[in-house]
C-alpha cells in the first residue's frame, strides 16, 4: 500500500483516518460512512475497510475495489491501493467527504466529527490567544494552511464549521 502526500495541511489529518470516515453515497447522494477499522499507518490492515451507506443499502468492501499499478519496470510489477489524504475525499474509495464546503478560495473539508472538533478547538484557541500568549501546541498552528490561521478568518471559520457539524 503507498501513500500520497499532497501538502503539509495533511500531516496531522492521518489521526483522524482511524475514526470512521463520513461520505456522500455514490448511488443516492445521502449520508454513507467509511468504515475504517482503527486504521493506522502502523497497522494498515484494510481487509475490513468498507463503505456502507444505511439510506440506500449502498455498501463495498475495499478488497473488491481493483487495484492499481504502483511501480512497473522490466521484471516487476507492483500493484496495490493507493491511499490518498487530501483533496475532500475519503483515502481509500476517493468518495467526495459529507463535511465539505467552501471558504472563499479554499475548500475546508473534514473526515468526521472528531475532525471538526479538532479545527474548531484550534481556531477558539486562536481567538482566546491574548498579549502573544503562546498555544499550548505551538507546532499545531504551522501544520494548519494560512487561511485557517489568519485572524480575520477565525469567526467566520467557526461559524462554518458549526454549520458543517449540523449538516444532515
Ligand atoms: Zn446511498
Amino acid at each position: 500500500m503507498e501513500t500520497r502526500i499532497k501538502n503539509s495541511y495533511q500531516t496531522f489529518v492521518y489521526d483522524f483516518i482511524k475514526f470512521d470516515i463520513l461520505v456522500v453515497c455514490p448511488n443516492c447522494s445521502k449520508l454513507a460512512i467509511v468504515k475504517t477499522n482503527g486504521f493506522s499507518f502502523l497497522n494498515k490492515n484494510d481487509s475490513e475497510i468498507k463503505v456502507i451507506c444505511t439510506s440506500c443499502g449502498y455498501n463495498k468492501r475495499l478488497i473488491d475495489k481493483p487495484e492499481s499499478i504502483l511501480t512497473a519496470s522490466r521484471n516487476k510489477l507492483m500493484t496495490g491501493r493507493y491511499i490518498v489524504v487530501g483533496g475532500a475525499i475519503d483515502p481509500f474509495f476517493y468518495l467526495p467527504l459529507w463535511y465539505r464546503t467552501n471558504f472563499e478560495n479554499n475548500v475546508m473539508w473534514a473526515y468526521n466529527k472528531e475532525h471538526i472538533d479538532f479545527l474548531k478547538l484550534h481556531i477558539e484557541a486562536k481567538l482566546r490567544e491574548r498579549n502573544g500568549q503562546e498555544l499550548a501546541n505551538k507546532s499545531l498552528g504551522s501544520r494548519l494552511p494560512r487561511w485557517m490561521n489568519s485572524k480575520k478568518n477565525r469567526e467566520p471559520l467557526l461559524k462554518l464549521l458549526n454549520e458543517l457539524q449540523n449538516k444532515k
